[in-house]
């Protein structure tokens, strides 16, 4: 039985779903099919190994002003494992660090956790379905990039909550009555935010998340689907492309209670404080024209307004007594 068989039954005999039930369905299908990566969308560090060389700067930055402790470095939804490869090939010239570290990915998607595996192959690595399942026993140092704008989304228009019922054969939006406020929220990410909160206040650490989003207040449409670089419709062809939505960073704020919050501010000012047009120069040093071009395209790519700089936030939150972060000094952008 195809998802959309399943997805038909299902509306059959209970009525239309509620949008974040079918926005899960459809992205476990996806996430679990052929790596989506690079086909249907590309992320930061897919376009450059300077991206994940940041982060990796950031944690160890932090690692070692909080004491160089023994901890999890955590990433949520890793994709390729390409940021976390990147990020360890700086980490592991620190002295200690090597030692201290565990590498813990979140990651349902089986396929992915393939993928993850050949990249961090040096490395102890551990999968876990949940954030639930990590240990509780060290700080942790978590990354979250392009993971809470897969998570499910409800909406609300005009007294009336967004659904998905049928059609003839077709899936369709359909609006319910519930009243309320006009708002696009999700329950998903705030209660991932809200239990990573209550972790980091009792084993202590910090969680850098990176997102294209916005600062809370809005609540227009922002669901999309991708397939093939390209929008495609969010009802048609359920499992067959990326569904995501805006990440509320207000809202992922409010869910940290406890924690001091950073940010968020444009990934721009973020990479260029982490001092990302530094690296770019070194690594063009000595190449021929062509590669100095990709590496100059690729910075712009990252960092200029109307590419990611603006779109893409950055925000961290840390720990009681844990040092602040890098990368947050320029609140302007
Ligand atoms: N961070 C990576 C990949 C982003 S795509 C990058 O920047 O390249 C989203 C990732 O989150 C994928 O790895 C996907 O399988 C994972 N994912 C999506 N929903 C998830 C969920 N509910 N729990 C755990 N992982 C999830």
């Amino acid at each position: 039985m195809t998802l959309a068989d399943q997805l038909r039954a299902r509306i059959d005999t209970s009525g239309p779903l509620r949008l974040d039930a079918w926005m899960a369905a459809c992205n476990r299908a996806f996430y679990g099919g052929a790596d989506p990566l690079g086909r249907d969308f590309t992320t930061a560090p897919e376009i450059s190994q300077m991206f994940g060389e940041m982060i990796g700067g950031w944690i160890g930055d932090l690692w070692l002003r909080a004491g160089a402790p023994a901890f999890d470095l955590v990433e949520l939804g890793p994709g390729r494992g390409t940021l976390l490869a990147d990020a360890l090939r700086v980490l592991r010239r620190l002295p200690g660090f090597a030692a201290a570290v565990r590498v813990q990915l979140v990651e349902t998607s089986d396929v992915l956790r393939d993928a993850q595996a050949a990249r961090l192959a040096n490395w102890p690595v551990q999968w876990h379905a949940d954030l639930a399942e990590l240990p509780g026993d060290r700080p942790l140092i978590l990354i979250a990039n392009e993971f809470f704008d897969a998570l499910p989304i409800r909406q609300r228009k005009e007294g009336h909550e967004r659904h998905v019922g049928l059609a003839d054969d077709a899936f369709v939006p359909v609006w319910r009555v519930s009243p309320g406020p006009d708002a696009e929220w999700s329950e998903a990410s705030t209660a991932i935010m809200a239990g990573l909160a209550a972790r980091l206040e009792r084993q202590g650490g910090a969680a850098l998340i990176i997102d294209y989003g916005h600062d809370g207040g809005s609540n227009g449409d922002t669901l999309q689907a991708l397939k093939g670089g390209a929008r495609a419709c969010p009802f048609a062809d359920p499992g067959a492309h990326d569904l995501t939505a805006h990440v509320d960073f207000g809202a992922l704020a409010a869910a940290a209670q406890g924690l001091a919050c950073h940010g968020p501010v444009g990934q721009g000012a973020f990479l260029a404080e982490l001092g990302i047009a530094a690296r770019a120069a070194a690594l063009k040093s000595g190449k021929p024209p062509a590669q100095a071009a990709t590496i100059t395209a690729a910075l712009h790519r990252l960092t200029a307004p109307q590419q990611m700089g603006a779109i893409f936030r950055v925000a961290a939150v840390t720990a009681p007594g844990w040092p602040a972060p890098a990368g947050f000094g320029m609140a302007a952008a």
